[in-house]
């Protein structure tokens, strides 16, 4: 037996309950793994509360995340032992995923543990700061260099705009940092913020093109922020688009790529190649401060998690949250 979170259909929305389950509800896949943490993503949120149509199919267990250790496996590159992580690829919405003891999953999908990590630390980074990661490395590859001015992150109080504060700020650019949480202005400092500002300057409709303010974004709010940001980035800039906590729609125009080059990133996580994904935790392994990285982490166990999940799609939730599954 293991326990997990499961989610069922009912008449009223979509219902969680912390249950223990027989090994036989395990899926198909050829490596299974004993969970050691998780985490919870905006994305669990809406999976948990059943606002957004993110799970496939019922009964499901929620977790786009996991890391933990190899108990069997019939794929050639993994052996009963080995430590991994896994993120996206459909795990957590149509394949029973990281919120609970056990998880059974294609072993193309698992990536090792970085030697720098241990299987907390990886869940404290977890999609949120492997997508943070890949906005970075979006930016860096499309020629955003820290000498060319300052750099926006949106939602900065969120899982990915922690991290991608600290990725940026260790990576030397001048990091401003917006959020709607006046009082987490000591947080996104200690974080490497040089500056915060309030989020309300970029949430209302706004100017086709604005006074030039950033030499490159990572954004995780979507929406008149997302119009907003582009308006106002320097000519040939760029901005990695990854999020919709504003939401998903965007009251754009034209101007800002027509007239100022700007260059719209676009950001997946969930089906990133494996090849990214690699490089992209590589540099996770190498940048990431684990002290920014503690701060920035809460630990919760695995029943909590389900009344967390209202708060994060409310904006409630600071950074990262690592999920205890066997506490
Ligand atoms: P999170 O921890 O909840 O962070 C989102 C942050 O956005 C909040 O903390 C809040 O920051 C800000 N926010 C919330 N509601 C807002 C609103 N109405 N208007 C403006 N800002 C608002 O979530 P997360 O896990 O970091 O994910 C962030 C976003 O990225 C989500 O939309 C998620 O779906 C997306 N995402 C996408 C990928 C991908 O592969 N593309 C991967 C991971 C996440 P402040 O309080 O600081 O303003």
């Amino acid at each position: 037996m293991y326990r997990a979170i499961v989610l069922n259909k009912t008449e009223s929305g979509v219902e969680a309950k912390l249950e223990s389950l027989d090994e036989q509800a395990l899926p198909e896949g050829d490596v299974t793994v004993r969970v050691a943490w998780s985490t919870l993503n905006y994305k669990d949120g809406l999976a948990i509360t059943g606002k957004a149509p993110v799970v496939r199919h019922y009964p499901m267990v929620p977790g786009v995340d996991l890391s933990g250790t190899v108990e069997h496996s019939d794929h050639p590159r993994w052996r009963p032992g080995d430590r991994v992580i896994l993120n996206g690829w459909g795990v957590g919405e149509a394949h029973p995923g990281g919120l609970a003891e056990k998880a059974r999953l294609k072993g193309d999908w698992l990536v090792p543990l970085p030697e720098a990590f241990d299987l907390r630390q990886a869940m404290a980074i977890g999609t949120a700061g492997y997508t943070a990661m890949l906005c970075v490395l979006a930016l860096a590859r499309q020629g955003v260099r820290p000498d060319q001015g300052d750099v926006l992150v949106t939602g900065a109080g969120g899982g990915v705009g922690s991290i991608a504060v600290m990725l940026l700020a260790g990576r030397g650019y001048r990091v401003v940092a917006s959020t709607g949480r006046s009082g987490e202005a000591a947080y996104l400092k200690g974080l490497g913020a040089a500056e915060v500002m309030d989020r309300a300057e970029l949430s209302s409709p706004g100017k086709p093109l604005g006074k030039i303010r950033w030499a490159g974004a990572v954004d995780t709010v979507g929406s008149h922020t997302l119009a907003n940001v582009l308006a106002s980035t320097c000519y040939g800039g760029s901005v990695a688009a990854c999020g919709l906590a504003q939401g998903m729609d965007l009251p754009a125009t034209v101007a800002p790529f027509i007239l100022r080059g700007v260059n719209l990133l676009g950001v997946d996580s969930v089906y990133t190649p494996m090849e990214r994904r690699l490089e992209a935790w590589d540099c996770l392994a190498r940048e990431l401060d684990p002290e920014r990285l503690a701060a920035a982490t809460t630990e919760v166990a695995l029943a909590e998690v389900i009344p967390l999940a209202e708060r994060i799609l409310a904006g409630q939730v600071r950074g990262r949250t690592v999920v205890d599954v066997n506490r």
